[in-house]
């Protein structure tokens, strides 16, 4: 039986990466973005290193998850003929100049790293040791070495992450998304090109989000939304914050009927993606 049709709004490191995960689990998969100007996925720094967080609870949890995920998810998208998403452990540095909060960093880091294996070692290290490893640093500064630190290329990851999910059946098409309502209960992911048809939307729009899904009276309850994904299906009909619950057409209506064109923005790093690949199963506006 064929997996349920989702569609996932935004294709940042947390889109990407869902759509990746999803069409691996069998699911059909059209991801849509118009890679906006500010996409914090090209913008980030890609360092890697959760145990030093003051994060705490599930949200911890999952920060820490991801990082041992990596190896992973590199021999996941590497069985899919990706190479090289841009992940180096190159270790890290936390630094401070302040030799009391310094211990409080490293308690925490011991703490959190003993056992796991991505994480390395920890090592305390004197003004003189830390500049050596990194020049530009303070000299009233001592740091706290993580040797299990990491960093990844944003932009390379995205791209291994779509391609990956592309070689699984997704289609990526390069257009601005609108979640619409389509008739009672119900939503739509509507593009220039045409609607989106889904069993479940996934909107993973960045700093975005409220902007995608308020035509729907929804709101993301937290104004720092980047990273965050919201998911709304005919299933779990979960509103978000708001007064209506979103369900895809695509139960009721056509999931055959391609748009009529479909076209590339010439210079978009998405653009490649969407070439001659209309979205099966999204229908004219
Ligand atoms: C300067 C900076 C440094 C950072 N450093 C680190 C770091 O060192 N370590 C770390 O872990 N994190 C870091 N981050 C955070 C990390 O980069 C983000 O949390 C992550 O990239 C967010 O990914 P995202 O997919 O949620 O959002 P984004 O990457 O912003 O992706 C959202 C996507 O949605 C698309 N979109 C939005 N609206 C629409 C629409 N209507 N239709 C179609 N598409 C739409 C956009 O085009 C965009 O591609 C940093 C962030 C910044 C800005």
């Amino acid at each position: 039986m064929a997996g349920p049709r989702v569609a996932v709004v935004g294709s940042g490191v947390a889109g990407a990466g869902t759509a990746f995960a999803l069409a691996a689990g069998g699911a059909e998969v059209v991801v849509v973005d118009s890679v906006l100007p500010g996409q914090a996925t090209a913008a980030g720094a890609g360092i890697i290193q959760p145990w030093s967080s003051t994060a705490t609870g599930p949200a911890y949890e999952l920060y820490a998850a991801g990082a041992a995920y990596y190896p992973t998810l590199i021999e996941r998208l590497a069985e899919v003929g990706v190479a090289d998403i841009g992940y180096r452990v190159t270790g890290s540095l936390v630094a401070q100049a302040d030799a009391a909060r310094l211990d409080e960093v490293e308690e925490r880091l011991r703490r959190r790293t003993a056992g796991v294996a991505v994480a390395g070692t920890v090592e305390r290290l004197g003004e003189r040791d830390a500049r050596a490893l990194f020049p530009p640093l303070a000299p009233e500064l001592g740091a706290v070495y993580v040797s299990g630190g990491a960093r990844v290329d944003g932009r390379m990851l995205r791209a291994g992450l779509l391609a990956g999910a592309r070689r699984l059946g997704a289609v990526v098409v390069d257009a601005p998304a609108r979640l619409v309502p389509a008739h009672t209960g119900t939503c739509a992911v509507h593009t220039p090109g045409g609607d989106v048809g889904a069993d479940v939307v996934v909107v993973a729009a960045g700093a975005w989000v409220n902007s995608v899904v308020e035509p729907l009276g929804y709101r993301s309850p937290s104004s720092r939304s980047a990273g965050r994904s919201l998911t709304s299906s005919s299933r779990t009909a979960r509103p978000l914050t708001g007064r209506r619950s979103c369900r895809s057409p695509a139960t009721t209506s056509s999931r055959s009927t391609p748009a009529a064109s479909w076209s590339a923005r010439p210079g978009r790093p998405a653009a490649a993606s969407t070439r001659g690949s209309p979205p099966a199963g999204c229908r004219r506006c």
